[in-house]
Formats: structure tokens, sequence, C-alpha cells
């Protein structure tokens, strides 16, 4: 039998379909995976392998009464494994944030996505490594330690959602979710060369993930194809009543042609993703990428996104005011951990103090500056109206075309320690997707490429809002033709 822990989300929902394994199997291959090389990864900060099993047989008992008995179709990813970022609730499963302050918090309900993956079958083996409360780019910030990247274990798997990222790279699930605010999605999914999926704000309910900056937080799948991003997305999104953001749009199922005519496609390229500091191969890579696309009948030309460079700075001053505002709640008192003293004030202090990781810190600080009596115009209100300038880049561009091409990040992944004493560099990660958060538009980051030393490359395509569709149609009929994603890590 083929190595199990091999098989993609389409093709582990044939082979449990035709009978060729079983769920118990397919899902004792991955917790063996796991077992065998966490140790060297560290992508959980939770494994929930006793409750994966029983979800498996559980899984394989309806299927074998469906196929006697008949009956209503079985849900569709019935019996599959998924990790899932530890900033999603799970029923019942402790919801860490990768902070010390929720620890010991276990949530009494599971985020709208689990639990939408919960019906459709699935089967969660654990909770993902993540930067504190999803702030970072490298994981480096979560409280239990980092995550190794799969292709170097030396080097970073990007963040915030590096764990779910690199339990993809490491075939240790076919499938995870994670988080994107401002790239914690696409930019692991490229360091780990994976698939990862910026929806669109509003596509996926926020429902029960733990809130960082409410109004770019988006919830979003790790897999190894675009097909696989496109089968998993369909059945988490949609309209939600529990998140008054969610947006009340049909989600329809994409049947992905396999025939990779992109003729028509209109394919914009920004000038100003092209800039002077890449690394030359991740350039090289996303042009030649884009002449692939070229190849299949897409028209290329040049859009332009002038308000590209204040994404930086108007991201980081509402991702920290918000973060501020949301961040209030672990007092000691409703939430987690709780220092005790003498009186309220030293409770809270200390309680926080104590509690949160320095980048942590830096954020509630700049964002409880940045909203303060006195600065609030100079700094969040400004930042909201050059934000609006930004959206309306896009909405300009997306007139002109169907999608917008773009490197993933600047870099292939960098190594632990090389970008931790310099928060400016760490943040610099982020400048090609954190825009795509500022607009709501979604992004979708695939391989295209390795650098010299035999890292990964990512390249980013982004669509008008709700358009996930044209994203899946594109990378699909990329991956037809191109093997980028098929490489895996040699791992022991
Ligand atoms: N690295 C960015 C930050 O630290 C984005 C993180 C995210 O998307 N959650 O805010």
């Amino acid at each position: 039998m083929t190595d199990l822990t091999n098989l993609t989300l389409v093709q582990a929902q044939r082979a449990l379909h035709s009978g060729e394994c079983s769920s118990v199997e397919l899902t004792r291959a991955c917790l063996e995976r796991i077992a065998r090389l966490e140790p060297c990864i560290h992508a959980f900060i939770t494994h929930t392998p006793q409750a994966a099993l029983e979800a498996a047989s559980q899984a394989d008992l309806r299927r074998a009464r469906w196929k006697k008995e008949g009956g209503s179709m079985l849900p569709p990813l019935l019996g599959i494994p998924l990790a899932v970022k530890d900033l999603l609730c799970l029923a019942g499963v402790r919801c860490t944030c990768g902070s010390r302050i929720l620890e010991n918090f276990i949530p009494p309900y599971s985020a709208t996505a689990v639990e939408r993956l919960l019906a459709a079958g699935m089967v969660v083996v654990g909770k993902t490594n993540t930067d504190e409360y999803a702030m970072g780019s490298s994981t480096e910030n979560s409280a239990f330690g980092p995550t190794h990247n799969p292709w170097d274990t030396g080097r970073v798997p990007g963040g915030s959602s590096g764990g779910s990222a690199a339990a993809l790279a490491a075939r240790f699930v076919p499938a995870a979710l994670g988080s994107d605010t401002g790239g914690s999605v696409r930019q692991p999914a490229s360091y780990c060369g994976v698939v990862g999926l910026k929806p669109t704000y509003g596509r996926v309910s926020r429902y029960g993930l733990v809130a960082y900056g409410s109004s770019l937080d988006t919830v979003g799948p790790f897999t190894r194809t675009v097909a696989d991003a496109a089968l998993i997305f369909e059945h988490m999104a949609g309209y939600d009543r529990h998140d008054a953001t969610s947006a009340d749009l049909p989600v329809s199922s994409t049947c992905l042609d396999d025939n990779a005519d992109l003729s028509g496609l209109r394919i914009g390229v920004p000038d100003e993703y092209f800039i002077a500091g890449i690394q030359p191969e991740v350039t090289n890579a996303v042009r030649t990428a884009i002449a692939v696309f070229e190849a299949q009948g897409a028209v290329v030309f040049p859009v332009s996104l002038p308000h590209t460079q204040y994404a930086l700075p108007v991201y980081y001053l509402i991702a920290s005011s918000e973060a501020s505002a949301n961040l209030a709640r672990y007092d000691g008192i409703r939430f987690g951990a709780r220092r005790d003293a003498d009186n309220l004030f030293d409770l809270f202090s200390r309680t926080r103090g104590q509690n949160f990781g320095a980048e942590v810190k830096r954020r509630i600080m700049l964002g409880t500056y940045a909203l303060s009596a006195g600065y609030y115009d100079a700094y969040y209100g400004q930042a909201q109206k050059v934000r609006t300038l930004i959206q309306r880049d896009f909405d300009k561009a997306f007139e002109q075309v169907d999608l917008i091409a773009a490197p993933v990040a600047p870099s292939t992944a960098f190594r632990f320690n090389e970008h931790l004493d310099d928060p400016l560099a760490m943040y610099l990660e982020d400048v090609f997707t954190l825009p795509a958060n500022l607009a709501g538009v979604p992004g979708l980051a695939f391989p295209a490429g390795f650098d010299s030393a035999h890292l990964p490359i990512g390249m980013q395509l982004m669509a008008a809002p709700f358009r996930e569709d044209i994203l899946f149609r594109a990378g699909h009929a990329y991956q037809q033709i191109t093997d980028w994603h098929q490489a895996a890590p040699s791992l022991p």
C-alpha cells in the first residue's frame, strides 16, 4: 500500500470511499508519523490522538453501515485527519493561543470553521503551534517554543500559523487550519512549500477564532494542492449568524477543470511588489511562474497599487490598536491564568505582566498609545484613512484585471534568532501579505520554486472580494503543469 501520509485531501477522500484504506488506518499512519518526527518539528502544542482514533473508528463504522444499508449521503470529508491552529477553539480541548495566560483554558465550544469541518466528518489530531496570539512571523513568539521548518530544521517555518504549515510539509496531516491577519497563512505556507488560502474578509466565520485584529482576522486552510484548498474551503465558508461580519453570500462548490487553459484570464503585476531588497531568487521564481500563466493563455500586464508603501505602518497601527482592545479581556478574572494580589490593580498588572510575552506587550503598548486621547486622530484615525486609499487601489486594479500576481514574502525561510532582536525586520516579512488584509481581498499562496539552499519559494495570487473561485481555477491550472507542490522535504 502507498504511504498513507502522502495522500492529498482529494486522494484521501477517494481512498476512503473506495475502501482502499480505512479512516483508522489513515489516522494511525498520521499519528505514527507525528510521534516519530514531532521531536524535531514541534508542530503541535496539544495532541489529541485518543480522540482522533475514536472519531476515526466511528467514521469507519458509519461508512460500513452506509455501504450495507445506504441512506442519506455520508459527510464529504468523513474520516480525514485535520490539524487546527491553537487560536481556534475546539470544545473540550485547551486553547492556548501560544500564550502562558491561556495555558489551561478549555473552551466550552468550537469555532464555526472547526465545527463545520467536524460536521463534514474530519478528525482532529491536535492543536498546532502559533506565535503568541498570532503576533509574529516565525512561531518564535510561542510561549511553548518554536516550530522547526521541515525543509531545514535550523530555520523557522514562518508564522504565525507555523505549526499548521510545518504539519503539512512534514506530511503529518493532509489539511490544517490557520488564521491570517497580516499574512499568517500565506507566509508560512510559502516558507514550508505548501498551499495556503486567506479567504475574503467575512467569507469564513471568525466565531471561535480568538481575536487579534478583528477587522483583519480571517480563517484559512493549509493543504498541499490548490484542489484540496478549494475542497476544504467549500465546507468551512459561508454565513454564520454568530459572526456579525460574516457575509451572507452563497458559496458555490468549486468544480475544478483539469484542463490547464486560462485563455482570457487577466493577470496584473504590480511594480510595487517587485522592489529592491527582495531575494533575487524569489523575484525570478515569481516572474517565471507568471510566464507559465501566460503560456496557459492568461494576459499579463502591469497594474499599479500606489499606496502599497504605507501598508506596513498602517497595518501595525490598526492591528495593534485592535489587539490592545481585544486583549483587555485577559484580566485574570474571567479567563485563563491569574496571579493573586491584595488589590485589583496589582492583580491585573501581575497577571498580565507575568503571562504575556514581550511581543504581545509591545503591541498592547503601541496600540494603547495609538488609541489614546490626543493621539487617536494622528495615529489610528490617520491609519484608517490610508487604509481606505489602499482598498481603493485594489478596487481600481480589479476593474482592469482578474488576478494580481506577487511574491508572498521578500525572502525564503530565515534562521532562528535572525530577526528576533529586530522587530522591524520581522514586520518586513509581511510587506506583501498585509495589503490583502487591509483591503479584505482573498489571497492564495502556493509553491513556485526553490532557492539555492533548496528552500521553498511561494507565489501569491490575489483576487477581488469573494472571487476565491478565480484563485482556485488559476492555481489548479498552474499545478496541472508544474510539480513544485509535489516536492517533499527529506525527513528521517
Ligand atoms: N506577522 C504579522 C503580525 O505579526 C501577521 C500575523 C498574522 O497574520 N496573524 O501581526
